[in-house]
């Protein structure tokens, strides 16, 4: 029995490419793999993907700030379509829903559709976001965690979970199991931006915070086995 009934899981751009750039076939596939074996658990699937691995709007300095985060939010777009295929070939039905009409290669985003999609058993990518500029894909996860009425949030990254000061720069630093919402600001911790753990705060949405790029960690999560840290309170 799977532990979780319905997750969101937030992927960063980051996690599809070779270090961090681009798009790894190779590493898309093996994605595509732990995500199909997680949804024969029976556990249901919404993802919100980053994109980070081909622009973030507040790294493009030279462009004007709202141009680029609509670049931004199309680059998610393109790991979407990517990660679409990959799923697909491994024999997982998974649909594209969008924040920004792209007429032709996604779904607009429709909350009740989605509830739909997923009770059938498709693997959703929410991508472009929110489909507003001065937000981050974090908040876009935490807002279709909660819109979607999941449980937790999964969000993957490099590292294996929340640590007390950055590990690649102090080995001997201590990783936490578990931090409230408050611990996590008044720390300054840098797991999420404020604007989305503070609305993961105001309405208790947990968030489990671990390294994806391990492989069978995602199944692990999934199974309710302790990976990462969690956040909540
Ligand atoms: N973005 C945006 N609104 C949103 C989500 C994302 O404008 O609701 C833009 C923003 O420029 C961001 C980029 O899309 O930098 C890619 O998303 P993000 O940086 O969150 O990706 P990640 O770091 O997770 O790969």
């Amino acid at each position: 029995m799977p532990r979780y009934r319905r997750i969101l899981l937030k992927l960063s751009g980051e996690a599809l490419g070779e270090g961090g750039q681009g798009l790894s076939w190779e590493r898309l596939s093996s994605l595509g793999g732990e995500l199909a074996e997680a949804r024969k658990r029976g556990t249901e699937l919404a993802l919100v993907v980053g994109g980070g691995n081909i622009l973030r709007g507040a790294s493009a300095k030279a462009l004007d700030r709202v141009r680029a985060d609509y670049m931004g939010m199309l680059a998610t777009f393109i790991n979407a379509l990517a990660l679409e295929e990959v799923l697909k070939q491994a024999g997982v039905p998974a649909r594209v829903l969008s924040a920004l009409s792209v007429e032709g290669v996604g779904e607009p985003f429709h909350r009740e559709r989605a509830l739909e999609y997923l009770a059938r058993g498709e693997i959703l990518i929410l991508a472009c976001g929110t489909g507003n500029p001065l937000f981050t894909t974090d908040t876009a996860a935490v807002l279709r965690a909660l819109e979607l009425r999941a449980e937790v949030l999964f969000k993957g990254t490099k590292v294996d979970g929340v640590y007390e000061e950055d590990p690649v720069k102090n080995p001997a630093a201590r990783k936490y199991d578990y931090l409230s919402y408050e611990e996590v600001l008044e720390k300054g911790l840098g797991v999420m931006d404020l604007t989305a753990i503070t609305l993961a705060r105001e309405h208790h949405l947990p968030v489990l915070v671990f390294n994806m790029l391990k492989s069978g960690n995602i199944v692990r999560a999934v199974s309710g086995e302790t990976v990462g840290t969690l956040i909540g309170g």
